[in-house]
């Protein structure tokens, strides 16, 4: 990719952008004829990817800049209604890429299925004999999915957890069985769905019990990716604002983040803006990260921030951030949406396990971005800018009429609808 794509792309029109894309190689020639339309989902798919499909139902696609992650550079399309979030995203990886990027770390990527057995005769007995005969589980399972094996993939281990009966909800104990499975490049759902319900019979006769279902769990805790950065205090200078000064100012928002529920679910929050974003375009499942994400940042038992922004020895700025990211670059949607195909080629067509970095430093980003924000001139002056347009549209402002009203609405003392009509009005008088 070359960098001249990178230079003042906001500023350019829809069809300066498309130009840039060729220019830059990130598409061909021909791919930029009738561009934006061959990046829509044509009913007829649609129709076979739903019930009752009816439409198709539009979110922007831009495209989040100034990435360096792994020593790679990249330029990230992002699927978001929201205002502010790409360019927040591209303004800190431009800060982030001063200081050398993001570096990330990932886990072997393993699934997890469950089965919850109830009504087992003796709970300690049932669990030494499913461990004793983990081999043999493991065997079903994959004989249930012989192409993921093929592939090189497939179920590895078993694990046991006992989950005594609990009064206030009336549950029996449970055993549960775990299988951690290697899912390769897909999500693995049905993959693991698939192997649990094959095994499950198996498990019952093994131990007596009752099994209440054989799913996959969301909270994939053997599927983590960590992103960091590191940040020298002279590239958080801020007007008005010593570096240092900036730095502290960041780690005791994320201290409070770290100990406050309430601050916590809107700090990450931020977080998921960037993460969805990429989730979303790239054609994985954002509940299934969503629920898995939210999980994780309550692992304690209380809900807290998923960053930790911490001063290194030298004084520099450390941010993290950790999450399960079990996404995947084939299965479910992915090969039949035109938009999530267009993506895998912007981002190089990377491995899941890429993705997984790509989509962690988002988040890390997207989280410094509001967190220095929120402790220097605050959020409203960047994101109410960009809302500006938003309110325009919504007042009925088109064409010319939506820069015009959106120039005036930034130097109005009430930025809202109201005044959108008004300044609309008095344009079209
Ligand atoms: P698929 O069912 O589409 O399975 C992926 C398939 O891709 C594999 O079975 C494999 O088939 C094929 N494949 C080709 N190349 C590879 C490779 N390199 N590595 C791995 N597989 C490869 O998708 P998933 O199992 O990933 O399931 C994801 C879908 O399941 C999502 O749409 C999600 O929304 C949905 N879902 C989610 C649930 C949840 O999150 N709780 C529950 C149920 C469904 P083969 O080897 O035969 O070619």
């Amino acid at each position: 990719m070359k960098k001249t794509f990178l230079s003042k792309f906001y500023q350019k029109t829809l069809t300066e952008r498309v130009k840039a894309l060729v220019s830059a190689e990130v598409i061909s020639e021909e791919d930029a004829i009738d561009f934006n339309h061959k990046l829509q989902l044509p009913n007829e798919i649609a129709n076979h990817m739903i019930e009752n499909q009816i439409a198709t139902y539009g979110v922007p696609l831009g495209l989040g800049l100034n990435f360096l992650i792994d020593n790679k550079d990249y330029v990230i399309p992002m699927a978001t209604e929201e205002p502010s979030v790409i360019a927040a995203a591209s303004f800190a990886a431009k800060t982030i890429n001063h200081a050398g990027g993001f570096t990330t770390t990932v886990q072997n990527r393993t699934m997890i299925g469950q089965i919850p057995l109830k009504d087992v005769p003796n709970v300690d007995d049932a669990e030494k004999v499913i461990l004793a005969h983990a081999e043999q589980i493991i065997e079903r399972a994959n004989a249930a999915h012989p192409s993921i094996v093929k592939r090189g993939g497939g179920a590895t281990a078993i694990e046991t957890r006992i989950i005594e009966a609990n009064d206030t909800y009336n549950s029996p104990t449970f055993l549960v069985v775990h299988i951690h499975i290697d899912t390769l490049e897909a999500m693995g759902a049905n993959i693991v769905n698939t192997m649990v319900e094959a095994i499950k019979p198996y498990v019952e006769s093994l131990t007596s019990g009752t099994a209440i279902m054989g799913i996959l769990t969301n909270y994939a805790t053997e599927c983590l990716v960590t992103s960091i950065c590191r940040m020298p205090v002279h590239l958080l200078e801020r007007s008005g604002f010593a570096g240092e000064e900036v730095r502290d100012r960041i780690i005791e928002a994320c201290q409070f983040a770290l100990v406050d529920p309430y601050r916590a679910v809107t700090h990450n929050k931020g977080i998921m803006n960037g993460v969805d974003a990429v989730v979303l375009a790239s054609g994985n499942d954002t509940r299934a990260i969503e629920a898995g994400v939210h999980a994780y940042a309550a692992r304690s038992g209380q809900y807290r921030s998923l960053t930790n922004w911490t001063k290194a020895e030298n004084g520099d700025l450390l941010g993290e951030l950790t999450i399960p990211l079990p996404v995947g670059t084939v299965g479910g949607s992915i090969s039949i949406h035109p938009t999530a195909q267009f993506t895998s080629q912007v981002l190089g067509s990377p491995t899941a396990k890429e993705l997984e970095s790509i989509i962690a430093s988002v988040g890390l980003a997207q989280n410094f971005s509001a967190i220095r924000a929120l402790v220097t001139e605050g959020i409203q002056k960047g994101h109410m800018g960009l809302q500006a347009k938003s309110l325009a549209i919504s007042a009925g402002a088109k064409g010319d009429q939506i820069d015009k009203v959106t120039e005036q609405l930034k130097q109005a003392n009430n930025m809202n609808v109201t005044t959108a009509k008004e300044l609309l009005s008095k344009l079209t008088d």
